[in-house]
């Protein structure tokens, strides 16, 4: 089954949605958030009051007055004391952020990760984790939002698969967080994070994201709304080269066992990136085609080297393109995933107030 998830849904605008529009407005009146979301002036009002009531946001009479008699107020959102963590669990390391309601990055965290055995993964995720929240005990914290890597059940908070973590299997990650911290834990795949970062303000058109180092993630929006759906959208071991390399999977020709000897010990590896440039382009069509996407996003490790392969990468994708309406773009991936995964636990949050 698939489901969306980001703003954009507009016939169920919620909480979430309004505290949106009142980020991107910064300063905003009653009036202008009814407007911009459709609400009417009684559902508009009933979450404003709820927003306000938990301290998330606050009103100031405006300066300016308009006509006689009302005074409109101003809307902003209140900076501090309400938090929420993002952590970003790849096998790169981890990193986490602490955010305000108004999306500032407060302060950032970054370790080494061991995860050969999940014992070893599940105690580097949770004594890094203990320092962020213990810095940060005195103010509130709303929600943890989790971005991992590998195979994701959103829905259930499970991480089903993670790359080279051997005994890794089925692990309620978002059980196991809540138990030990006591916060609201949401989970998702990381590229969809990245995804969430970069749409939850400008929804666009069917795009596809392909975040990659030494294997190869994929997120998808269609009419600007994230695509969900477990082990849809995994490429990592698509076989596109029929016989071709051997793959740590047991088969061969995937996409993946192309990606992976790219990159070693931070050095590029030329043979293996002029093979990679072959292989890339071929399932960046294939994806766009599927999706009758018209952006293409890479972002992760190995793309932070393309100036080293881009010319021929785009020359590959372009010749099998009978236009060039498919729009190639790259991201920066710094900081990008774990900010998407703040940015869902500020929705997870907000959307669980009761209006
Ligand atoms: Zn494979």
């Amino acid at each position: 089954m698939k489901k969306f998830i980001g703003l954009g849904d507009m016939s169920k605008v919620n909480c979430s949605s309004v505290l949106n529009v009142i980020r991107e407005a910064k300063e905003i009146s009653r009036k202008e958030i009814s407007d911009e979301t459709g609400l009417s002036w009684g559902g508009m009002t009933k979450i404003v009051n709820r927003l306000f009531e938990k301290g998330y946001i606050k009103e100031e009479k405006s300066t300016t007055t308009v006509g006689a008699g009302r005074t409109p107020g101003v809307i902003t959102i209140c900076k501090d004391y309400n938090v929420v963590i993002g952590l970003d669990i790849n096998r790169e390391g981890l990193v986490a952020c602490v955010l305000n309601l108004a999306g500032d990055v407060i302060k950032e965290y970054s370790s080494e990760v061991k995860c050969e055995t999940k014992e070893e993964l599940l105690q580097s995720i949770i004594s890094f984790t203990s320092v962020v929240v213990k810095e940060h005990n005195a103010m509130n914290i709303l929600a943890v939002g989790v971005a991992m890597q590998g195979i994701v059940d959103a829905e259930k908070g499970v991480s089903i698969e993670f790359p080279g973590c051997k005994d890794w299997k089925n692990v309620p990650i978002r059980e196991i967080l809540v138990n030990h911290f006591y916060y609201p834990v949401f989970v998702e795949h990381d590229p969809n994070c990245m995804l969430y970062s970069a749409i939850y303000k400008n929804p666009a058109e069917n795009s596809v994201l392909f975040r990659i180092d030494r294997s190869i993630g994929m997120a998808v929006t269609i009419d600007g709304k994230i695509l969900e759906g477990n082990g849809l959208l995994e490429v990592a071991h698509n076989i596109i080269v029929p016989g071709g390399r051997e793959c740590m999977c047991g088969k061969r020709g995937c996409v993946e066992s192309y990606l992976r000897p790219c990159l070693i010990n931070e050095e590029l590896q030329e043979n293996a990136v002029n093979e990679m440039v072959k292989v890339i382009p071929v399932l960046m069509y294939n994806m766009a085609q599927v999706f009758n996407a018209t952006k293409i996003i890479l972002t992760g490790k190995l793309i932070g080297y393309r100036d080293r392969f881009e010319d021929k990468l785009l020359e590959e994708f372009y010749q099998y393109c009978s236009s060039d309406k498919i729009k190639v773009e790259f991201m920066e991936e710094t900081k990008k995933v774990v900010y998407g995964a703040a940015m869902i636990a500020v929705r997870g949050a907000i959307d669980s107030i009761e209006v």
